[in-house]
């Protein structure tokens, strides 16, 4: 417990596919006036330096966010347009490199901070005794900060607390690091008690795309789950080679219990795009499934 630091694997693949559907769920759900409350309840450090520290050993983000930031360039090169999703998506990690250059990577609490009107709240988790002081600290800078709560608690067992909203609409991201492989089985307990005390809740679930049984077996029990509570579902995938063994991640995936009904279409714009982006073998794919209850 404890050896897993986000830094390493800021700005990789998977961080890009988690954001970018984030970002399209918040503002989905911004299109009412009525307060928003987004739980994350696996915070790690809110914002990562890609020049020094842990993410210069691992690299990954010269897998994702550089490689992805220079399909961009030369889309523009050659004249071709750059597909809305991802630009929309660029557009909030440019923002915290304003003088142009990429050398910092938001995770998931600066990009739903950025995101708050002034009538919505965020509610962080992070357990990391050392990831907690760097959140509080990076939190801290922010102008939205009043408007976010951080707790060094179990996520696990203290979402369903939180649950209902107080103005009944609310955004959960669960992002574990299934660093624990019982993280599988807190994540259904946890999904399970927050549909029976929120059942109209959007809820984002990142998961590692392993051939490991319980990371196989999520997203179809993660679909038993929302058939069971009669909610809509959309499964995403996005892999990026398929190559013997898994040194590294290869593939990752979003499943969402209570999609808004725009996700399938800014994910189909956004997922072949990444695959032509990121792709390092033949075996780059993606899948992209709904069901509506
Ligand atoms: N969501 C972040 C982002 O997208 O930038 C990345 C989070 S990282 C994958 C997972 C984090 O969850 C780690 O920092 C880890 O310390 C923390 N964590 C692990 N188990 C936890 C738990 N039960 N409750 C709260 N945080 C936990």
């Amino acid at each position: 417990m404890f050896s897993y630091r986000h830094a390493f694997h800021a700005g990789s693949h998977a961080d890009i596919l988690k954001h970018l559907t984030l970002i399209h769920l918040v503002e989905y759900l911004q299109e009412k006036p009525g307060a928003l409350t987004i739980v994350d309840t696996h915070a790690g450090a809110g914002i990562y330096n890609l020049e020094d520290g842990f993410a210069t050993v691992s690299k990954e983000a010269n897998g994702g966010i550089f490689r992805l930031a220079q399909y961009v360039e030369s889309c523009q090169k050659a004249g071709t347009p750059v597909e809305s999703s991802i630009q929309h998506y660029l557009h909030s990690i440019q923002a915290e490199n304003t003088d142009g250059v990429l050398a910092v990577y938001p995770g998931s609490p600066f990009i739903l901070a950025r995101l708050l009107r002034p009538q919505d709240r965020l509610k962080l988790f992070e357990l990391h005794p050392k990831e907690i002081d760097i959140l509080r600290h990076n939190i801290k800078q922010l102008p939205q900060a009043k408007q976010i709560d951080i707790y060094a608690e179990d996520s696990f067992a203290r979402l369903k607390g939180l649950l209902p909203p107080p103005s009944r609409r609310g955004l959960v991201l669960i992002d574990p690091s299934y660093e624990d492989k019982q993280d599988y089985r807190y994540l259904e307990t946890a999904i399970e008690e927050a549909l029976q005390r929120f059942a109209t809740g959007c809820y984002a679930i990142w998961y590692p795309a392993l051939s490991r049984r319980e990371s196989a077996a999520l997203p179809d029990r993660m679909k038993k789950m929302a058939a069971a509570h009669q909610r809509s579902w959309l499964h995403a995938e996005l892999r990026v080679e398929n190559a013997p063994g898994e040194r590294r991640l290869q593939a990752s995936g979003m499943f969402i219990i209570n999609p808004p009904w725009t996700l399938q279409k800014h994910l189909a714009d956004a997922l072949p795009a990444l695959v032509k982006a990121l792709g390092i073998d033949a075996g780059a794919k993606f899948i992209l499934k709904s069901v509506e209850a």
